[in-house]
């Protein structure tokens, strides 16, 4: 809808037509998780823009209830199926497939019972939802600790759900020091939310009107829900079978104009790849600036300015309870597979200044590359000033910095914000002794 609504505005001689297999378009998914953790709040809030308002004001042809099932690139044709069942078939001049990621669902028995829910669409949401209230749900276990998997612990804690959740590797977020990832799981901890780490969910059964969850070890859980968070896939078949090229993750392949390998067909989104700044190798990290950035670009494109996009350095962040979790740029791992020779260091400092009341512990790991001196990446938890400070690493990395030249910037200070040497600052100082 972000790639529609700039296409109409900058040409609106342009006929956009858009085709959504579901009932919904444009709502806040990222705010499910807290709206899940409210009860008072409807799953409709997060609706940002209603259908009408993209047809009426916007002259958007947009059509709800439309499943497209093949691209024809031979006649510049899709196909599809409508949900009363009838079919279409729609000409296009320039098609853009924009059609996202889907949850993974573990292949195990029991997968499919009533209960078992993931979390991707409105529809997933407004589920889980109803759910939780009519079935007056008392316990659930999350399957799988990424950050949604993260933040929908938070909403159960909310909820006074007792919540466990279960992971098949051995330790929670395997991107950041394992000192780091031991603060994350002590905060989960103290609040009374059970972790199953290195276990293998075998299969689910039903138990009169709960959910028995059987782990590798003999072991199980009874709960009333059980969340599946196991991670998201890109729906990139109908490129695929169309012959369009694929890329990490099976994401669909696009240039830096967003172009797939036929230059008549765009792709945006959770479904399409990126190039990442740093490596200037492909990959596919499905977050939401990005999808909007493209639709933006790719509209640019289609009317006729050309907008050619750098990439993404893998910036995101994300609340666990009372912590803020960031990262950008490589992990350590990461860096070393892409060719770097990364040096790593592991710091822990202030939020504010020095005695000033409310200072909080920082925890940074910040990488960078021992044969150039370039940053590479960061990682930051902490109580505050994380969220919004991983943000200028991310500057950093785009603008191609060495860890010397981020040790020089010129950062803010006041005492309810940072100690004189913003965290970030010590960060860059003590990573600059450890390189060469
Ligand atoms: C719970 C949750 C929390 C999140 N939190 C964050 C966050 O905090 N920060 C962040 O950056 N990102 C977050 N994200 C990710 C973010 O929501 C996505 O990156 C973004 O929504 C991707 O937009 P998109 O348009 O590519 O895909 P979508 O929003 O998934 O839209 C794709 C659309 O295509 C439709 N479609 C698919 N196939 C077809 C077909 N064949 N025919 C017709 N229609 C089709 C689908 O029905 C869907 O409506 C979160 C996601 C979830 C689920």
């Amino acid at each position: 809808m972000s790639a529609a609504s700039r296409c109409k505005r900058s040409a609106p001689d342009i006929d956009v037509v858009v085709l959504e297999q579901t009932s919904d378009v444009s709502y806040s998914a990222c705010g499910m998780p807290y709206n899940l953790g409210d009860s008072a709040r409807s799953m409709e809030e997060l609706v940002v823009r209603r259908a009408e308002v993209f047809r009426e004001k916007q002259k958007i042809d947009l059509r709800l209830g439309h499943c497209v099932n093949v691209i024809h690139r031979e006649n510049k044709t899709v196909t599809g199926r409508m949900s009363s069942g009838d079919d279409f078939e729609l000409h296009y001049d320039v098609l853009l497939i924009a059609t996202g990621a889907r949850p993974i669902i573990l292949d195990i028995p029991g997968a499919d019972l009533p209960g078992v829910l993931p979390l991707k669409s409105l529809d997933d949401g407004r589920r889980m939802k109803s759910y939780i209230a009519d079935r007056k749900v008392r316990s659930a276990l999350i399957i799988g600790t990424g950050y949604i998997g993260l933040e929908m612990a938070e909403a159960l804690y909310e909820l006074g759900i007792r919540t466990e959740m279960a992971e098949l590797l051995p330790r929670l977020l395997p991107w950041m020091p394992e000192g780091m990832a031991q603060v994350v799981k002590g905060e989960l901890e103290s609040k009374g939310i059970r972790l199953r780490l290195g276990v293998d969910v075998k299969k689910i059964d039903r138990q009169g009107e709960q959910l028995k969850v059987s782990f590798s070890e003999g072991d199980a859980a009874t709960v009333d829900m059980v969340i599946m968070s196991v991670g998201v896939q890109p729906n990139s078949e109908l490129a695929e079978a169309a012959g369009l090229e694929l890329g990490p993750g099976r994401a669909v392949a696009v240039d830096r104009y967003l172009r797939t390998t036929d230059p008549e067909i765009y792709a945006g989104g959770d479904c399409a790849d990126a190039f990442n700044v740093i490596t200037g190798e492909r990959v596919w990290v499905p977050l939401a600036l990005r999808a909007n950035r493209a639709g933006w670009a790719i509209a640019d494109n289609v009317s006729g300015r050309q907008v050619e996009l750098p990439g993404i350095v893998g910036t995101g962040v994300f609340k666990v309870l009372d912590l803020e979790v960031a990262r950008t740029g490589l992990s350590v791992e990461e860096a070393g597979r892409s060719g770097f020779e990364p040096v790593e260091n592991y710091i822990e400092t202030r939020s504010r200044a020095h005695a000033h009341p409310g200072n909080q512990k920082v925890h940074i790991n910040m990488i960078g590359d021992a044969k150039t001196g370039k940053l590479l990446g960061a990682q930051m938890v902490a109580k505050e000033g994380v969220a919004h400070r991983i943000n200028s690493v991310a500057v950093a990395l785009h603008a191609g910095m060495t860890v010397s030249e981020f040790g020089q910037c010129d950062m803010a200070y006041a005492p309810p914000f940072s100690p004189v040497w913003d965290p970030l600052l010590t960060a860059g100082i003590q990573l600059l002794k450890k390189l060469p």
